[in-house]
């Protein structure tokens, strides 16, 4: 079991789902779209995302932590980024 990917976050959710209810529905239409259509199947557990996914996960961490007047953390994505990856 995961958890909500929100900074600060304890809620318990699926793998594949990137964030809990309450975040996940609080987030741009847009930026939901992003996640699904960049998300691939089997990414949590080879932690090989694309970098389209790092972006889309890491500008919706950062949406949710200004929402709620947090510093984001976004190291996971940063550590997991492709093109740091091939530096
Ligand atoms: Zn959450």
């Amino acid at each position: 079991m995961h958890h909500c990917h929100a900074t600060g976050c304890k809620e318990p959710v699926p793998p594949e789902m990137f964030m809990c209810r309450r975040h996940w529905f609080s987030l741009p239409k847009t930026l939901r779209n992003r996640i699904w259509s960049t998300y691939r199947s089997g990414q949590c557990d080879d932690w090989n995302i694309s970098k389209a996914y790092a972006d889309a996960a890491r500008e919706s961490v950062h949406y949710i932590a200004k929402r709620e007047g947090r510093v984001p953390d976004v190291a996971i994505y940063d550590l997991l980024d492709p093109r740091r990856m091939e530096q």
